[in-house]
């Protein structure tokens, strides 16, 4: 597991002199395949090699799966008229009030979409960030986890570890952060810290905001993108969750990195000048999972950031 613990600071000054590095991931056909299984694209692509009807039929258990946690864990049939952008976005509305007795069957939340209806549905966040930080395992019964399990390593394997490298590449993102293992000795001091980079990965997807989340959690990624890093562009757009993004983190050491399969995010990158790698499911190019590696998103940092002088890097070598 991911240790989600906020980076250790000593001091406002050095925490704002950290590099940090925001990685912005688009989620279907980039970090994980679903359309492309369903509509025949993904098999399409390898000339006859791939069987197209497997691939439907796994996209259709990933529906059923992300359907089922969406109603029985995260209120989807009562909520799902209400997109929100954000997990936090209505947090002005949550006064705090303790929910482990709160009885979310009855308290009538229902239109018109007040600041009565808002107070509930920013309780229905609270809720679905704390189920997502605890993970699946809590929830799901022994023959819904075999049964996920399966799938995911059925998908996998149907893929070439398309699910399996992309959630690789996303810890090695995180690993960057943590301190490496010889920094866990007594010679560690807070220098040794704070000279790494930070990395941070958010998701934004057009998909709507809960079915999302269900998403992460189903397809492994909630030990490596936290639920409050989950952005729906759906009502939105891409641009407009850039903004926000760039308001939430940007500070000068701040650099940003956008990978998707998508134009939108490719012309909302552009508009904010940042780095754009597009994902391309074709099996020869190198930009897909497995292929793409830390090192051939850090040249497209590198291209318009200019390279980052790091010591790390240097004593390495
Ligand atoms: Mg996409």
């Amino acid at each position: 597991m991911v240790d989600r613990t906020p980076a250790v600071t000593f001091g406002e000054d050095q925490e704002i002199s950290k590099p940090t590095t925001v990685y912005i991931w688009d989620m279907d056909e980039t970090l994980i395949l679903l359309k492309s299984l369903l509509d025949g694209t993904y098999a399409g692509v390898f000339n006859g090699m791939k069987d197209t009807k497997k691939g439907f039929e796994i996209g259709k258990h990933w529906e059923n799966h992300i359907l089922r946690v969406c109603d029985e864990f995260f209120f989807y049939e009562v909520i799902e008229n209400y997109n929100e952008p954000y997990l936090d976005a209505l947090s002005e509305y949550d006064d705090g009030r303790d929910l482990s007795n709160y009885d979310f069957s009855n308290d009538g939340f229902s239109s018109p979409y007040d600041d009565a209806n808002k107070r509930k549905l920013a309780y229905r966040h609270r809720s679905i960030a704390e189920k997502y930080s605890q993970g699946l395992h809590k929830v799901l019964d022994q023959q819904m986890i075999k049964l996920w399990n399966d799938l995911y390593s059925l998908t996998d394997s149907y893929t070439g570890g398309w699910l399996s490298s992309a959630h690789a590449l996303l810890e090695q993102t995180l690993a960057k952060t943590k301190p490496s293992a010889s920094d866990h000795s007594s010679e560690m001091t807070p220098r040794s810290i704070i000279t790494k980079d930070q990395s941070i990965n958010v998701l934004v997807t057009s998909g709507s905001l809960v079915p999302s989340l269900a998403k992460c959690l189903l397809y492994r990624l909630d030990d490596v993108i936290s639920a409050n890093n989950v952005y729906s562009s759906w009502e939105v757009g891409k641009l407009q969750c850039f903004s926000w993004i760039k308001e939430r983190f940007g500070s000068p050491n701040v650099r940003f990195c956008v990978i998707g399969d998508g134009t939108e995010e490719c012309a909302a990158a552009e508009t904010m000048r940042w780095p754009f790698i597009k994902i391309d499911i074709r099996p020869a190019s190198p930009y897909r999972f497995p292929g793409l590696t830390m090192e051939m998103v850090q040249s497209y940092i590198d291209v318009i950031y200019g390279p980052q002088d790091s010591k790390d890097e240097k004593m390495k070598g």
